[in-house]
């Protein structure tokens, strides 16, 4: 079996669906998502899209500036401008298609502010259900276009490359049947990396694949030593688990504290915005918090806030709260750091092309270096939609040019049940050890040396399956990370080296 089309577009998140609904509906386009759909990170985003929703230069500059400043200046600053430049027509592109942000009795959209944004520009829907509302309505758009074929629980395994050329991927469609998909274009738009980590906010189907796939195809990966830790992970003593669920930074733009087990606020030490400093320094300084005190938490404290409120502002946070027993507004509420967000990924120009041929990469899986050593809040969501157009515009503007690669020859592979838990344990365990919010040379070397040892094992022993090559994109991304973090000796952004 084989399949053709114009375009492919792996992964379902809002960089991959926006990047199907801006192109020309003459191409034929599939977007496939090793679950369904409606799985991603996109779609578990809380505090919503940055966005001055003007023509104000003035207002413009000032976003631009807080992205820089959270950065740490590693940004690409042309990059950044045309993010924030760009920022309004996509925001109106999703109202155009539907999605309803939240607004006032007078119809004035509810911004909100959160850590590194000197203003209120974070639009949001739904309260805490930005990313839940835009992917939906996104897909339920794509669904009505015939030139869009979706094909769920697939998994692209590998990019089919000649001479630099990419031409597609080939797939493992519910874990069984591997063929080719050949494409003019190919879109990796995978998305995070979460499972990188023994815990993390993402779903645990982030597990660097868009990383591991490009770095096979020799593809250029840069800045993966800045991965960002959000503050404030729900620290669950009911259930716990490698996923934690997110306590969204606009709770704190709402104006929750910190506070620490010994029931001091201690943001005010570390910096002159407090709880709404960058979350570099806000993770920082959590972690520095528990070390002092020791503890494996500190609290979000809403007390002063009114619970009726927080309610209607943060329905999601408020109900998954209630169900480990707190009640916004009257508990204080236990967090701690995890892993959220890789800064750096596949590099790419504005047009999210990569070092490859008709390959691009959009969304978190890519280094568009508008975040630098740290991402602003909610510039994400806002990265994808802004080169998902772009993406979109270069394809339809070249894709003329492009035929279809000669078809190349599948050879199965072996195929075995094996149990890959306890590599990826143990890569969680290093990691979480060595290469998270603080780092050394000595643990650096010492996680580069193992995962080096896991990637050239793996290597060795191909195993047709979803669970093997989740575990090498895994390891693959872990060597990155820990190898990119070695070389960076200084501390920068999310990138805090001690010794
Ligand atoms: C809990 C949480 C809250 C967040 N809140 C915000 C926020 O408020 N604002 C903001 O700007 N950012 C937020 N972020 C970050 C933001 O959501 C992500 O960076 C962004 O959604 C990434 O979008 P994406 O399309 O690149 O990837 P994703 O949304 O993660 O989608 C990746 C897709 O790729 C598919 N995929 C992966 N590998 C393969 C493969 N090998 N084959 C086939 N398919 C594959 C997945 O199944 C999925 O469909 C949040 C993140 C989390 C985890």
């Amino acid at each position: 079996m084989e399949k053709k089309f114009d375009v492919l577009i792996v992964g379902t998140g809002l960089a991959g669906l926006f990047t199907a609904l801006n192109i020309d509906q003459r191409l034929s386009v599939a977007i496939i998502s090793k679950t369904q759909i409606k799985f991603s990170n996109s779609s578990l985003a809380q505090g919503g899209i940055a966005c001055e929703y003007n023509d104000n230069v003035e207002l413009h500059s000032l976003h631009v500036e807080d992205t820089l400043k959270a950065g740490a200046y590693l940004n690409d600053e042309l990059a950044v401008r045309f993010l924030v430049n760009n920022a309004y027509q996509s925001v109106k592109k999703l109202i155009s298609f539907g999605v309803e942000f939240d607004i006032d009795a007078d119809n004035r959209f509810l911004v909100t502010k959160e850590g590194g944004h000197s203003r209120n520009r974070i639009f949001h829907s739904g309260g805490d259900a930005t990313g839940k509302n835009v992917t939906n309505t996104l897909i339920a758009h794509l669904y009505k276009r015939p030139n869009i074929t979706f094909i769920e629980n697939t998994m692209a395994v590998d990019l089919i490359v000649e001479n630099n050329l990419v031409g597609g991927c080939t797939v493992l469609e519910n874990d069984l049947e591997y063929y080719p998909i050949y494409a003019k274009k190919t879109v990796l738009a995978t998305g995070g990396i979460g499972s990188v980590y023994g815990s993390t906010t993402n779903d645990l189907n982030a597990t660097g694949d868009g990383i591991g796939i490009a770095y096979r195809a020799n593809a250029k990966i840069s800045h993966m030593e800045f991965v960002q830790f959000h503050p404030t992970a729900l620290y669950s003593e009911k259930h716990p688990s490698r996923q934690r669920f997110l306590i969204s930074e606009a709770m704190r733009g709402e104006g929750a504290y910190l506070i620490n087990v010994e029931n001091e606020r201690f943001m005010s030490k570390y910096h002159e915005l407090k709880e709404l400093a960058p979350r570099d320094i806000v993770s920082q300084a959590i972690y520095r918090e528990m070390y002092d005190t020791w503890t494996d938490h500190v609290y979000l404290d809403t007390r002063h806030l009114d619970p009726k409120y927080l309610e209607k502002r943060f329905p999601t946070i408020f109900a998954r709260c209630k169900e480990e027993g707190y009640i916004l507004g009257l508990d204080l509420i236990p967090v701690a750091p995890c892993e959220h967000f890789l800064c750096g990924g596949i590099e790419t120009d504005i047009y999210a092309k990569t070092s490859l041929l008709n390959l691009y990469a959009v969304g978190e899986t890519a280094n568009t270096n508008v975040h630098g050593a740290n991402r602003l809040a909610s510039n994400s969501l806002l990265e994808c939609l802004v080169f998902a157009s772009t993406c979109a515009e270069d394809i339809e503007k070249t894709i003329d040019k492009d035929q279809w690669i000669k078809p190349i020859n599948i050879k199965e592979e072996t195929k075995y049940n094996y149990n890959y838990k306890p590599i990826r344990k143990k890569i969680g365990d290093y990691m979480d050890e060595h290469v998270g919010i603080v780092r050394n040379t000595e643990g650096l070397k010492l996680t580069l040396s193992v995962v080096e040892d896991i990637v050239n094992n793996l290597q060795k022993y191909p195993n047709l399956t979803q669970n093997y090559y989740e575990t090498f994109n895994l390891a693959i991304t872990s060597y990155l990370i820990t190898k990119q973090a070695l070389t960076r000796k200084e501390s920068i952004g999310c990138h805090l080296r001690i010794k």
